[in-house]
């Protein structure tokens, strides 16, 4: 069958990740989050101490930074360096500093070159920012997720309990999401858009099964007409 590439995006905690993961498994792609990314190089500059005012530091720092997704059981975590980050760059010390890493061009041109690198051999689900746009402007099918901030608050913390069995607070949870939202879609190296041919999926009352099946259907009805 032939594979197809699909490119989901959109603002922080609106179902992405869990919806791209499942897509994935049920076509049997592979999955890849871009934010992970993001995050794993905030983390590495939080771990060495270089300040993000540091952008001589920065630059030093990206080529001894090394990032890839390996298997632990039925899912992928995320490597930095060959030690398993998954958790830690959940954490939102890494959330609070992320975007502003991320805006940074170099961090974006040597991360954006290794996602396309990924997505040359097709069959990909990848989700984050500027997928659609940059990444992978030829994708096959594309979408643009939304939802109404308080419930994308909730489902975040919900999300860090489960994870970390941490209650943050949701006034802490919701600032820093208004401020990712705020800083990804307006820095000047690809910003968080949504380009014309995305199908944008609100996200605030439909469920996760739902967003999946969306997605599933839209990308086999594709799939079997390419056959
Ligand atoms: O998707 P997630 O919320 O984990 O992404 C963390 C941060 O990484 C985003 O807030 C954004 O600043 C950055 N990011 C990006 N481009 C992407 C994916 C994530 O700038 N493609």
């Amino acid at each position: 069958m032939k594979k197809i590439n699909i490119a989901i995006d959109g603002y922080s905690a609106c179902g992405k990740s869990s919806t791209a993961k499942r897509v994935a498994q049920r076509l049997g792609y592979i999955y890849i989050d871009s934010g992970a990314m993001y995050r794993a190089v905030t983390l590495y500059l939080q771990q060495h101490l270089i300040d993000i005012d540091n952008l001589e530091g920065i630059a030093q720092a990206l080529p001894q930074i090394q990032i890839d997704f390996r298997k632990a059981g039925e899912v992928f975590h995320t490597f930095l360096n060959g030690v398993d980050v998954e958790q830690e760059i959940r954490q939102p010390a890494v959330a609070a500093q992320v975007s502003e890493v991320a805006a940074m061009s170099n961090v974006r041109r040597m991360l954006v070159e290794q996602q396309q690198k990924m997505a040359a051999q097709k069959g990909v689900v990848m989700e984050g920012r500027d997928i659609g746009s940059v990444v992978m402007p030829d994708a096959e099918l594309k979408f643009f997720m939304t939802a109404d901030v308080d419930v994308r608050t909730k489902r975040r913390q919900d999300e860090l309990l489960k994870k970390s069995g941490k209650l943050f607070p949701l006034e802490e949870l919701k600032a820093n999401l208004q401020h990712r939202d705020r800083i990804d879609s307006t820095r000047e190296d690809s910003p968080l858009t949504r380009v014309p041919n995305a199908i944008e999926i609100d996200t605030t009352h439909i469920t996760l099964e739902e967003q999946i099946q969306l997605i599933c259907d839209k990308a086999m009805a594709l799939i079997k007409q390419a056959d």
